[in-house]
């Protein structure tokens, strides 16, 4: 049987696990990555604890996906998040399960997985060029016979695999290039837009809380004053306005209804255990429990600290007021307010802070059983470059990893 050669275009989680996937079976596989080494978003990926899957069923996976989801469903049929944990365990990188069913290595270290997957596809045989950066395509006849870099040296193979990921973060190397090589070799692209993005808002309420993180709160995303979307969980406050998993996961909503020009509010209930009627109730036995202290003192059992003088000037109560002092109706403002803390949203960060890139080669041109070209034989396609994404939870990754095995096994039974 002759040997097919395989080369893989970057070397990030997808690239990585479709290259030793190929030469796993067979392949001689040729690994061009663009930086000094591989896998520099992946070692900063989950604040540099690495969410690399989630214990979510299939049919979850597909869902958090949204309408591309379906694309991937015989990806993460051959390869799953299971046996995404059994081959990282095979490597010596035991996972823990954490809160919402994220999966992370137990050492707490992107790094560990990254050296993992590095040294795995040494022993696979993968040749690894770092510093290499894919300038193009070679094509004849409709079928792709290698690569040239950007030294204009030509590399011949078989199979090209693609898997240069998105346009985030581009000093981890995802530069876009992948779309340009796509888009040259006769496919389209979905146009790339910032997906799990920050939010910008309106004025100085978030600089006056930057660094504050909140946990267990209820999100909502307002459009004209209708409630879009919420979610439940964690979310950080910055120097340009709103961040963390809650904000991220949201951030595409707050996009589009800002794409459509509409006005966007994020309301805030710091208090979501409680409804209306039991928060009057703790309110109430807070002021007669303790009704000669301050309103600002007694803020301090509900409140973090720095966002006690934003809420004394907001609900507009004196703080020197004592809790005996204070009126049904001011009671009455100070609840809604922490049922539902405002902050105008007049824009997202841009695309190269976001989490994850939306849009890219479109996914109606790629065989799902294989990761194949639609359009030139033995081109594949691997990870972010593709226009897929979800929201945080490990599903991103894991995504990487299933295409990646897809198109390395594809790429080398040919
Ligand atoms: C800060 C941050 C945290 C994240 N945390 C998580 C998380 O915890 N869990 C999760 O599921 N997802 C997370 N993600 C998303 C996840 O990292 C990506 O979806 C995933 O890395 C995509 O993998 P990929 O292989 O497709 O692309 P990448 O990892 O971006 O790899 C692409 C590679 O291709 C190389 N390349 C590009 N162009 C060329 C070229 N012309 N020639 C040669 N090489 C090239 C690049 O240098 C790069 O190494 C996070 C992302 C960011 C930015």
């Amino acid at each position: 049987m002759v040997t097919r050669t395989v080369i893989v275009v970057g070397g990030g989680a997808s690239g990585m696990m479709a290259a030793g996937q190929a030469a796993s079976v067979g392949a001689k596989v040729l690994l061009l990555e663009k930086m000094p080494r591989p896998g520099r978003k992946l070692g900063i990926t989950g604040k540099g604890r690495c969410n690399l899957t989630n214990v979510a069923s299939p049919a979850e996976f597909i869902a958090h996906f949204g309408a591309t989801g379906i694309f991937l469903r015989q990806a993460f049929h051959r390869f799953s998040n299971d046996e995404l944990v059994a081959f990282f365990e095979g490597l010596g990188v035991p996972t823990v399960v954490e809160r919402g069913g994220r999966i992370f290595p137990s050492s707490g270290q992107a790094r560990d997985v990254v050296d993992a997957l590095t040294g795995w596809i040494r022993t696979q045989g993968v040749v690894v060029r770092n510093g290499a950066v894919v300038d193009g395509l070679l094509i004849e006849g409709g079928r792709v016979r290698g690569v040239r870099d950007s030294d204009g040296k030509d590399h011949p193979a078989d199979a090209v695999i693609v898997a240069t990921g998105g346009v985030s973060y581009p000093a981890t190397g995802s530069t876009g290039d992948g779309y340009r090589l796509a888009k040259a070799a006769g496919h389209s692209i979905v146009p790339v837009r910032p997906a799990l993005v920050p939010l910008e808002t309106k004025g100085d309420v978030a600089p006056r809380l930057q660094g504050l993180s909140m946990r267990n709160v209820n999100v909502g995303v307002l459009v004209d004053g209708a409630k879009r979307g919420e979610m439940f969980g964690e979310m950080l406050f910055t120097h340009f306005g709103l961040s963390g998993p809650v904000i991220l996961s949201l951030s595409g909503e707050v996009a589009d209804a800002l794409n459509a020009g509409g006005r966007v509010d994020i309301s805030i209930d710091l208090k979501p255990a409680l409804d209306e009627r039991k928060l009057d109730e703790r309110l109430l036995r807070d002021l007669d429990l303790h009704g000669k202290r301050k309103f600002e003192t007694l803020l301090k059992g509900l409140l973090p600290t720095k966002m006690i003088p934003l809420c004394v000037e907001q609900v507009g109560i004196s703080p020197d007021r004592r809790g005996y002092q204070i009126t049904a109706g001011e009671r009455g403002r100070l609840r809604a307010w922490l049922n539902d803390f405002r902050l105008e949203v007049v824009g997202v960060r841009p695309i190269a802070e976001a989490i994850v890139t939306a849009g890219g080669v479109d996914t109606k041109e790629i065989d799902p059983r294989t990761m194949a070209s639609r359009r030139v034989d033995g081109l594949y396609f691997a990870g972010e470059v593709m226009d897929v994404d979800a929201d945080t939870g490990g599903y991103n990754l894991q995504a990487a990893f299933s295409t990646g095995w897809l198109a390395g096994r594809s790429a080398a039974e040919g």
